[in-house]
């Protein structure tokens, strides 16, 4: 039976990132493909309302998780904070996640919302979680990311 599952939208190649492009993944498309998975797209950032393209947003304090604990912090690159713009975000993914029923995700690495095993810290790339891939974990979702799907 086909299964659905949450996926990056930037990772489908809808033209969703700050930048405005996409990251069309062909390592995704197969995987979906070959597993008899139904991608629901999403992008979490445009979920909490923000536009595209969009000032790039990094982590000044913290990852996710802190983030969900009520520390940590993400500013975008005119020093404005919008971590509760990034909490509103995450908070509409895990509720299109319930509605559709999705118990898995592949999320786009290293982002501020979708990074599953690394984000950046100011300019450097370190292990941690982004806003919506760490709230959809706390709520029992499995997470892939474009760069460790499993094998098979
Ligand atoms: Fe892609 Fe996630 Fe960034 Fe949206 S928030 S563009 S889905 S990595």
């Amino acid at each position: 039976k086909a299964e659905p599952i949450l996926v990056s939208s930037c990772l489908l190649g809808l033209p969703t990132r700050y930048d405005g492009r996409c990251k069309a993944n062909s390592a995704v498309r197969v995987f979906l493909q070959r597993h008899n998975l139904i991608p629901i797209p999403v992008c979490p950032e445009q979920l909490a309302g923000l536009p595209t393209p969009r000032p790039q947003t990094r982590f000044t304090r913290g990852d996710g998780r802190s983030l969900l604990n009520g520390d940590g912090e993400v500013r975008n690159e005119l020093q404005q904070p919008v971590s509760s713009l990034f909490l509103k975000g995450a908070g509409q993914t895990l509720a299109i996640a319930r509605l559709c029923g999705c118990r898995r995700a592949i999320f786009k690495e290293r982002s501020p919302s979708c990074g599953s095993r690394h984000i950046y810290l100011e300019e450097r790339v370190v292990p941690g979680m982004g806003v919506a891939a760490a709230l959809l974990e706390q709520h029992g979702i499995e997470l892939w990311s474009e760069e460790n799907l499993p094998e098979g």
